[in-house]
């Protein structure tokens, strides 16, 4: 039998803090647990707030609290043809559109919906608004000037047609630590026409992670419970795009003494900076509840 494949997938744009070392040591666990492999993938493809010393802190932290993974590590970022190869399937599959709004031209179009029906617009699992659709039916005698002109823009998913291009039900299964296994209803839909490839870079979260998920051959996804409605969106991007679907275990979140998410935006205090202070590697394992 093959072995079950995790991965602990950090963002080399800040360091590391407490919640990074639980749902690493959390993937370790789970490895140790149902026997199987342990990747570490480094999702660096936001080219311009990742930085190579961040990436380096992140082998140091996790070596230093113990962990020990499978080599040779992937980055996303020398990965593009990858996600551009799956970008060209989907684009294929007549489901996305460019979109060239800033996050200003879409605040100015919500309000101006807001302002015409006196309702709240809806918003999405992360709480921004949902897309109102301003580039949805660009023709392409509009669109091709502008992206010959070299407009920027970003591709959008048109939720309406995969709709009726893959109307589900869709979903996935979770996972615990006994084993045990659930299915879960995703409603991708609530994500409204999501940013599939962003401005910035030729790629999107999503995009990358169904992705290299897949080529990584990663059974079991075990990540924090902020990313469990990105889910929703994961798996019809696997369907959309003929990939299997892992198992999931959303893990609740390690909060701050007030009641709030680390974050680094935040400075929540950096591994390093509790090694500095004296912790063991013991210590913050013990913490964790490890
Ligand atoms: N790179 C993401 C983060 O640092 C995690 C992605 C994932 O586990 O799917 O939040």
């Amino acid at each position: 039998m093959t072995k079950p494949v995790f991965r602990f997938a950090p963002s080399p744009n800040g360091r590391l803090h407490l919640g990074h070392a639980y749902s690493a040591l959390l993937n370790a666990d789970f490895a140790r647990r149902f026997e199987g492999r342990l990747l570490l993938r480094i999702e660096d493809i936001d080219i311009t707030r990742c930085r190579p010393e961040f990436e380096e802190a992140i082998y140091e932290d996790l070596a230093w609290l113990g962990l020990r993974w499978e080599e040779p590590v992937r980055r996303q970022s020398e990965h593009f043809g990858d996600y551009r190869a799956a970008f060209r399937t989907l684009k294929g599959r007549g489901v996305a559109y460019p979109c060239f709004c800033s996050r200003k031209d879409i605040a100015e179009a919500v309000a101006c919906r807001e302002a015409e029906t006196g309702r709240a617009w809806p918003h999405d699992p992360d709480g921004a608004p949902l897309y109102p659709g301003t580039c949805r039916n660009l023709s392409a005698v509009e669109i091709e000037p502008r992206i010959a002109a070299g407009e920027r823009h970003a591709w959008r998913f048109d939720m309406a047609a995969l709709k009726k291009l893959l109307p589900g039900p869709h979903g996935y299964h979770r996972f615990d630590c006994d084993g045990h296994e659930e299915r879960m209803a995703a409603d991708p839909w609530r994500w409204g026409d999501a940013v599939i490839v962003r401005k910035d870079t030729p790629t999107s979260y999503h995009l990358s992670v169904v992705v290299d998920d897949t080529l990584q051959g990663v059974t079991h996804v075990v990540r924090g419970q902020d990313l469990e409605a990105a889910t929703d969106l994961h798996v019809l991007l696997q369907v959309l795009l003929g990939l299997p679907t892992p198992l999931y275990h959303h893990h609740g979140l390690v909060l701050d003494p007030e009641g709030d998410k680390l974050a680094k935006s935040r400075q929540s205090q950096a591994l390093a900076e509790l090694r500095a202070a004296g912790a063991t590697p013991q210590a913050i394992r013990q913490r964790l509840g490890f």
